[in-house]
């Protein structure tokens, strides 16, 4: 049996008050307990004037565009922006940038305290790194397609994704968690046939699934009535064949339309939505993946996230891609959001970082919080102002970054 202590001025378990001069023990990858240090302990490893909190859960990325950082500027138009990604998706390049960008998601998002991702990605290289990645993984295989492109086996073949999926068993137990589920990109880029597929594919198999959802307003006027910048970009991309037919209805009734509401979804944005749609969120078990300095990249309005919190949906953190942010870290999120946002207390977004985004995963019962049990999985920040009383404010106002970063106990940054 291993046995390792941690000793730390500020351990911070999220569940609870922070814990002055902490002792973190941990058995077997597991926390075992958290309390006050009562005593110098010589097997006690010291991390000194540092917070010691759970590891932090990206609930949105595409780490197969980490190559993309800085590339693709917003000049006021989200359909340009999509036309310029496509022009230098990393998967239109040699299988090599592929494979980096990812390896390099995962660098990036290791070094900034993040234990768990949820990643969208295609293809064999992001499954086995996936698999391979030293932290939690929840990747989305993305299937998407309308028109034309359904006639495309390589991305419409359920047949070919389910041979992929077994590809990766789910592992709840051991070092890291690692799943696998789906994720139909959006309601303007993937047929209603898809997204039917998806549903009844989760229903099945009881996989996660993910969607990016009421992303922009043109979004919003692709489905009423199948005009607007969306149209005119599948026209340009070759892709409209006139057989969508809009449902006339938001983003969020044309998915619970679909059934999807039902597999506790996990909905990318969901930016645009009117009190109608907060409501049927409400109703349903869904999480949403905000991506606030995305959200500022793109000049969209303000996110209803406290509104929703209000209502009791859960509301975690994602990064989205370096395409349209500056770092993998989530810790930025939550520090950007609090120099942003006045009303909303520490706490919640503490729990934005952590706990909501393990609840999103499904897999609370394991990480996202510091509890006896639970996986020790853990990011040591040092203090900003080593004589705070206040180690929450400290580490959402201030500008340290991670010092180490433990999964299962074991030191994986730096190694
Ligand atoms: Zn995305």
């Amino acid at each position: 049996m291993s046995r390792i202590l941690f000793d730390a001025r500020w351990i911070m378990p999220v569940s609870s008050p922070p814990i002055e001069n902490g002792r973190l023990v941990i058995e077997n990858g597991r926390i075992v307990s958290i309390d006050r240090a009562a005593g110098r302990d010589r097997s006690a490893i010291d991390l000194g004037d540092a917070i010691v909190l759970p590891g932090l859960v990206n609930a949105h990325t595409h780490l197969e565009l980490t190559a993309c950082r800085g590339r693709v500027p917003y000049r006021g138009s989200f359909v340009d922006w999509i036309e310029q990604l496509t022009i230098i998706n990393p998967h239109n390049g040699p299988d090599d940038l592929l494979e980096k960008s990812i390896g390099e998601g995962f660098k990036q998002s290791i070094t900034a305290g993040v234990t768990t991702l949820a990643d969208i990605g295609a293809g064999p290289y992001v499954l086995r790194q996936w698999s391979r990645a030293p932290i939690n993984t929840v990747g989305f295989l993305e299937v998407l397609g309308v028109g034309p492109m359904l006639c495309n086996d390589h991305l419409r073949s359920f047949g070919k994704v389910t041979e992929l999926f077994q590809s990766i068993a789910d592992v709840d137990s051991g070092e890291n968690l690692k799943r696998v589920g789906i994720s139909p990109h959006a309601p303007y880029s993937t047929d209603i046939s898809i997204y039917r597929e998806a549903v009844h594919f989760v229903g099945q198999t009881g996989r996660h699934i993910c969607t990016h959802l009421a992303e922009t307003r043109e979004e919003l006027q692709f489905l009423s009535d199948g005009t607007g910048p969306l149209r005119d970009l599948l026209e340009r991309f070759g892709l409209w064949d006139g057989s969508f037919e809009p449902p006339g209805c938001s983003p969020v009734e044309y998915v619970r339309q679909l059934g999807l509401l039902e597999h506790d979804p996990l909905l990318v944005h969901v930016n645009y939505v009117d009190d109608k749609d907060l409501g049927l969120l409400a109703e349903h078990q869904c999480s949403i993946a905000f991506c606030p300095r995305s959200q500022r990249y793109f000049e969209h309005e303000p996110h209803r996230y406290r509104e929703m919190l209000a209502r009791g949906i859960n509301v975690c953190i994602g990064t989205d891609s370096l395409a349209s942010n500056d770092s993998l870290s989530v810790l930025d999120e939550l520090r950007f959001l609090r120099s942003q946002d006045q009303k909303i207390s520490n706490r919640q977004l503490l729990e934005m970082g952590t706990i909501a985004g393990a609840g999103a995963l499904k897999s609370d019962g394991q990480i996202g919080t510091l509890e006896s049990g639970k996986k020790a999985d853990l990011a040591v920040v040092p203090l900003n102002n080593p004589a705070t009383t206040d180690p929450v404010d400290d580490l959402l106002t201030g500008e340290s970054v991670s010092s180490s970063v433990y999964v299962s106990g074991k030191r994986i940054y730096p190694n």
